[in-house]
């Protein structure tokens, strides 16, 4: 046991430095920053884990550095576990790499840029897709070597159009990136299995509920892929999920497409007068006042929105997309699923077209827009086709009447067959999933959470690998692409969650896992006894392999003592304060409250068990 020097700025034992708020580097804030929207980035700046330095971007200070490495430590664990070592990249790396996959341009605003002092581009890597693909390139050449899986814990940059909630979304953040090279399709399938293995573990052993869900593969032109979201109001992603077990990011629910129809008997197509009827809602009037043998809902209507895909360089391609017309378009369904469907590949955004765009296709009359493609002018007796290319929503199957605009001014038309009057160019996943949807396998109605995705893995499979030409020699003597796989984790952004999921209205009430010590002392009173006893105690814990957080201060009041005890989180809490007289101190559950005498020389026994993880 070491002993009490009143005179030393802190005591060691073995190794660790025994962390006391007399004088670590800490001011705990009464008052939230002006900035912070929600409860994480509040409490983490207000009990001294981060500074902002910049919009997005964070200092860490001591506290906050000892959650970060705790974090990271199981992380590691976890990834060494499933074989994947251990390597570290620069974060500033030349544009070249990212030339030859085309993401120096698809970034866009995304990136920091920055030049050297003779001109040469470089830039702050937002991920090392093709770093790790290169150095493979580098070092191997047979399918012998593989696979191999390679990881490190490093801080990315991404100009992010919202930086938002202090860690949750920065603009310099640090991620767990892995990559996995495998020489065919079920050994990508492998990797991707012990990652997502390993995944699970990550974030059980972190206390951090997450959901996996199917995530669309995207611009990444991957075909696999996982979001690991954990449930949350503030979550920026909206996915769904059904009582049977389905879950899935809401870009990648996929629609139950009705059965076909059978249009035989289904009657001609009819041009009609709809003067002023630009919207759904008139048009439906329209038609109930005057095709009144039925009713009429916006259901029955085909909805033709115009569309324009951006590419990183600014061209725009104009789409028309046949919704019905009960449904709103979902621009970032349609961005996800939108790829193949296009004449120019890469990643796009999707916005509704404006007037200028409008304005070059003479042939969108606004408001009455109809299907764009092989509109069969004989059927309309119009001059039909936008010329566009034309998708529909799932819902149009062969065999569906609908009301739809006529490409003409004040008219539109009735009972127009889809297969038999129109035809489209694509099917595409366009409108909004609404709770209530059918899930895709069967399992129920869905139902819709929001979430923040703490973790994604996905199957690159060769996309790197040809755009960087990272081949090997496969079993037969030839040159193989090797297939890859990219699994990300949010490490600082898991700190974030972590807080926002495990506070009240005082502050943080970390998870042992993660907390910055095992045991928060404080110390009450004004007697030496009092201090003598909680530095006992602490050197005893510490000795016996737990962590401490000393609140030795000698002048400042029980109440702030208390208040910075709950506001910094520390899960078990003990108060050595008047019960010494009576040889007992109190531990605190920080989470319920719930505070508990205990004898003073049965205290270490009762917080290794209390604190054992
Ligand atoms: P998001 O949709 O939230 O922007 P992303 O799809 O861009 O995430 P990936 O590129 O897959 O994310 O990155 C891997 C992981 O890195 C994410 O799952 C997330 O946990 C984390 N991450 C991504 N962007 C940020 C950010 N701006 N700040 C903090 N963590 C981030
Ligand atoms: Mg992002």
């Amino acid at each position: 046991m070491a002993v009490h020097d009143p005179g030393a700025r802190s005591i060691r034992t073995d190794t660790r430095v025994v962390l006391r708020l007399s004088t670590l580097f800490l001011r705990t804030l009464r008052e939230d920053p002006a900035d912070a929207e929600v409860a994480s980035h509040r409490l983490l700046v207000r009990a001294g884990y981060i500074r902002r330095a910049a919009p997005g971007i964070y200092s860490w200070l001591p506290l906050g550095l000892k959650v970060l490495a705790r974090v990271e430590a199981i992380i590691r664990e976890e990834m060494e576990a499933i074989g994947a070592q251990e390597v570290h990249f620069p974060a500033l790396l030349p544009k070249e790499p990212y030339e030859a996959t085309n993401r120096w341009t698809e970034y866009g605003d995304g990136i920091f840029r920055l030049k050297d002092r003779k001109d040469a581009d470089y830039l702050l890597a937002p991920t090392h897709e093709e770093m790790f693909t290169l150095l493979v390139k580098d070092l191997y050449t047979s399918y012998k070597d593989l696979p191999v899986n390679l990881f490190q814990i490093q801080t990315k940059y991404r100009d992010e159009a919202r930086p938002r909630a202090g860690l949750l979304r920065g603009r310099e953040f640090i991620m767990k990136d892995s990559y996995s090279f495998d020489i065919d399709d079920e050994g990508l399938e492998a990797s991707y299995q012990l990652h997502r293995g390993a995944y699970l573990r990550i974030f059980q052993r972190l206390g951090l509920e997450v959901v996996p869900v199917t995530a669309t593969a995207g611009a990444m032109g991957g075909s696999r892929s996982e979001e690991f979201l954990h449930p949350t109001p503030i979550g920026e992603d909206t996915f769904v999920r059904s009582a049977g077990g389905y879950t899935a990011n809401v870009e990648a629910v996929t629609t139950v497409v009705p059965d076909a129809v059978d249009f035989t008997d289904a009657p001609a197509a009819e041009v009609r007068d709809t003067p002023d009827t630009p919207t759904i809602d008139t048009l439906v009037d329209h038609a109930n006042a005057t095709a009144g043998d039925r009713t009429w809902t916006p259901a029955d209507t085909l909805k033709n929105v115009v569309l324009a895909a951006v590419l990183p360089t600014g061209e725009r391609e104009i789409v028309v997309v046949g919704v019905p017309g009960d449904r709103t378009v979902d621009l970032k369904r349609i961005e996800a699923n939108i790829a193949g469907h296009l004449e120019t590949g890469g990643e796009v955004a999707v916005e509704a077209a404006g007037e200028e765009d409008l304005k070059k296709h003479p042939g969108l009359v606004k408001g009455y827009i109809g299907p764009g493609l092989s509109l069969d002018a004989a059927v309309l007796g119009t001059e039909g086709s936008t010329g566009l290319r034309y998708l529909v929503d799932p819902r149009v199957v062969s065999g569906t009447a609908w009301l739809t605009g006529a490409n003409e001014q004040g008219r539109h038309v009735f009972g127009l067959v889809a297969g038999r009057d129109f035809t489209w160019d694509g099917v595409i996943e366009a409108v909004e999933v609404r709770e209530g949807d059918e899930a895709p396998d069967g399992s129920g109605p869905l139902i819709a959470a929001r979430g923040i995705e703490m973790g994604h893995i996905f199957q690159l499979g060769r996309k790197y690998a040809d755009a960087l030409g990272l081949k090997v020699l496969d079993r037969n003597g030839k040159l193989a692409t090797v297939t890859m796989g990219s699994y990300g984790v949010g490490v600082t952004r898991a700190i974030a969650a972590l807080a926002e999921s495990n506070h009240d209205d005082r502050g943080i009430i970390w998870p042992r896992n993660v907390a910055p010590a095992d045991v928060h002392i404080v110390a009450t009173g004004k007697g030496t006894e009092v201090f003598e006893a909680a530095e006992t105690l602490t050197v005893e814990l510490e000795a016996a392999g737990l962590t401490v957080l000393y609140d030795d201060r000698p002048k400042v009041s029980p109440g702030v003592k208390f208040g910075d005890a709950e506001l910094i989180g520390v899960p078990t809490i003990v108060v050595v304060g008047r019960g010494l007289a009576d040889g007992v101190l109190e531990v605190k559950d920080r989470r319920t409250g719930e505070a508990q005498d205990v004898a003073v020389d049965e205290a270490v026994a009762l917080l290794r068990e209390l604190t054992a993880h």
